[in-house]
């Protein structure tokens, strides 16, 4: 039976597309590829032709079959994303899921990823971290987020989108302290790559004063809560557990 390549793409330099990564898409079958017009672009760029078929959020499951059928029928497949590493933060973990379960062989082409680029450069403790993928868009929710992971030793590491970043920022502030550790990292790879490191506070006004400041795209990572912040949270707990058990009968 076939074999289904889960294949990353650049996330900005295209020169980041891996000579593995452009041959096995040279050898497939089919490419299976969350936006084909946005790939397309990258197959001209590598001067690769090849059947393509859309598979994103909306209709995975449905096309999890098709490919299904391809792999059953001997041919190899490759699925790609608009950027970086399929199934992080993007389509591909039903049809991962069903192929494996099926017994097809699945085999991973790295190369690019948002996450693990920005972390390797930001300076921050990167031997545990906590990716958390995109934020609510709703501030509600995304402050209850924020809230959870507070406390959080490891370093934290989220994903977001330029209209929403100088709004993430704040909540940040506000949840984990204007003081708590930030790295922003900004259009990795690209023309105006750019780091913003420092309190949360002075990120969240460095990032209003740039007039550029919010346009691209934007990995999120905060320094893990302190030995301090952390038992602050315990006690506090304690507290109030405390109080509770004394109410109880
Ligand atoms: N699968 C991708 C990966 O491996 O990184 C991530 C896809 S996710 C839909 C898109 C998000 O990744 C963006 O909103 C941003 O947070 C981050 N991202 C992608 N490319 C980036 C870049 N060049 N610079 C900074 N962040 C980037």
């Amino acid at each position: 039976s076939g074999t289904l390549y889960i294949v990353a793409t650049p996330i900005g330099n295209l020169d980041d597309m891996s000579p593995r990564a452009a041959s096995i898409l040279s050898r497939v079958s089919v490419i299976a590829a969350e936006d084909t017009r946005h790939s397309g672009r990258l197959m001209q760029h590598l001067g690769i032709r090849k059947p393509m078929m859309a598979l994103h959020d909306h209709n995975e499951r449905d096309k999890a079959g098709q490919v299904l059928a391809k792999l059953a029928a001997s041919q190899d497949v490759a699925l790609i994303s608009d950027a970086g590493t399929p199934l992080i933060s993007d389509p591909g973990y039903v049809l991962v899921r069903e192929a494996r379960a099926r017994g097809f062989r699945v085999s991973p082409v790295p190369g690019a990823c948002a996450l693990v680029a920005a972390l390797s450069a930001a300076g921050l403790p990167t031997d545990r971290f906590l990716f958390e993928g995109f934020l609510p868009a709703k501030q509600g929710a995304r402050k209850a987020a924020l809230e959870r992971v507070a406390r959080e030793s490891a370093t934290l590491v989220f994903y977001e989108s330029p209209h929403r970043i100088v709004d993430t920022v704040r909540d940040i502030e506000q949840v984990m302290g204007a003081e708590r550790e930030l790295v922003l990292a900004r259009e990795l790879t690209k023309a105006f790559e750019t780091f913003y490191a420092g309190a949360a506070g002075s990120v969240g006004d460095a990032l209003e004063a740039d007039p550029h400041g919010s346009r691209g795209e934007f990995v999120v990572m905060v320094h893990g809560a302190s030995d301090a912040e952390v038992a602050v949270g315990s006690v506090e707990v304690d507290r109030v557990l405390g109080l509770l058990l004394k109410e109880l009968p």
